[in-house]
């Protein structure tokens, strides 16, 4: 490793081999425009402010830290406390990362805001913001998944956003995502691309990451003022990856804390039954990095399921990939069908409804965490709430 981990990217955007800018001359020119504007945003003190005064006043930060007794004490071992992003406005953590890039794009002229989204998490965090800060919206999604995700189609466009349905290839999540980079070519003065995890080219997995780490940066402080020390372990779902970056990368520099990401495991691990890029994936560039990602013997990229719409997604944020190749960060997967029992027990020990996402990392906790002693503290990121699963959890009964 020629680098420390929280040195990551360096000024061309790489994570050791892994990141980089990989796009058509056409995106050149926006991508560096973005990059200078975010630069220069990054420690403006003025910009930090109004970003604090929306998470705090807008989306409900600080979330707290809370210490899941009937859980550890059903488990026989380790202490389990849960970061609640779940009880954000909007449902999810994906909101630090829209009122981010919001206030951004407003700075930086742009009138206008663009953006994919799979199971329309993403688009209803974004067309919120755009609501907020008086932008125009436009948010692509593949035709399968409007069809899956009716709810929130109807909520963004309650929020004045235009929701334009996807019909090529798998009609899916990476269809919607090279329509959307399509629009933001083509109306490139106006309009910003909100890219919603640390995937694409640089900046964004490193802007996506920034916007993130209020996660860890608060889980510190919290962990620290209830127990004492930091904690011996950290979990968190893995898709594109901007929960789990967002609460490990101020840890980085402890070597005590050990990290853990869970992929989707889904139905198996043979190809095209899951989402678990280090199970089965192996390097390549897919939307403007180079990354882990899930590919057939020839490249071409391969199908993925999973349970949780936000997991499911071919390729993972380059930083990752580096954590994953320096050993830093352990990756393992997690089955639906485990995911959707760690949801019920999370609900019936703690009252709480998780999205199937993050009962992912709580399904790996489940896991593990009787093999702890119990004086082993454990940091779980509960990324969002399970509303918009009731469908899947009422037709697994
Ligand atoms: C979108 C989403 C995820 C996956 O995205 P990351 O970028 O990996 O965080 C996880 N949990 C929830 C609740 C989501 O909405």
């Amino acid at each position: 490793m020629s680098s420390l981990p929280q040195t990551w990217p360096d000024a061309r955007g790489r994570y050791g081999e892994f990141g980089g800018c990989y796009v058509p001359e056409t995106l050149m020119g926006p991508v560096e425009e973005l990059n200078r504007a975010w630069q220069s945003v990054r420690h403006d003190p003025a910009f930090q402010a109004e970003l604090s005064r929306l998470l705090k006043d807008f989306a409900g930060r600080p979330t707290p830290l809370f210490h899941a007794q009937r859980l550890s004490e059903k488990l026989g071992g380790a202490q389990i406390y849960l970061k609640r992003e779940d009880l954000l406005h909007t449902g999810a953590h994906k909101i630090n990362n829209c009122l981010g890039q919001g206030l951004l794009a407003q700075r930086m002229g742009k009138r206008r805001l663009v953006a994919e989204t799979g199971a329309g998490q993403h688009g209803v965090a974004t067309a919120t913001v755009a609501a907020l800060l008086g932008l125009e919206c436009v948010v692509y999604m593949g035709e399968e998944d409007m069809a899956r995700q009716a709810p929130n189609v109807f909520r963004m466009r309650l929020l004045g956003t235009e929701v334009v349905g996807v019909s090529a290839g798998s009609r899916t999540l990476k269809d919607a995502i090279n329509e959307a980079m399509r629009e933001w070519v083509t109306n490139v003065e106006s309009t910003h691309y909100l890219l919603g995890s640390v995937l694409g080219p640089h900046p964004y997995p490193e802007m996506v990451r920034e916007f993130h780490r209020v996660i860890g940066q608060e889980a510190r402080r919290q962990i620290l003022e209830v127990a004492g020390r930091l904690p011996d372990y950290l979990f968190a779902c893995v898709g594109g990856g901007s929960n789990s970056i967002g609460l490990f990368y101020d840890f980085l520099g402890d070597a005590s804390v050990k990290m853990v990401g869970v992929e989707a495991g889904g139905r198996s691990l043979k190809l095209g039954e899951h989402a678990a890029r280090f199970a089965g994936g192996r390097p390549g560039v897919l939307h403007g990095t180079y990354t882990y990602m899930l590919q057939t013997d020839d490249g071409m990229v391969s199908t993925t399921h999973s349970v949780s719409a936000g997991l499911d997604y071919p390729a993972i944020g380059p930083e990752h990939a580096a954590l994953f190749r320096a050993g830093r960060v352990e990756y393992v997967p997690a089955s639906d069908g485990e995911a959707l029992e760690a949801a019920k027990t999370l609900a019936r020990t703690e009252g709480i409804i998780p999205a199937l996402e993050s009962a992912h990392a709580v399904a790996e906790v489940i896991k593990r965490a009787s093999a702890m002693s119990r004086a082993s503290i454990v940091v779980v990121n509960l990324s969002g709430r399970g509303d918009k699963d009731l469908g899947i959890f009422q037709s697994f009964g």
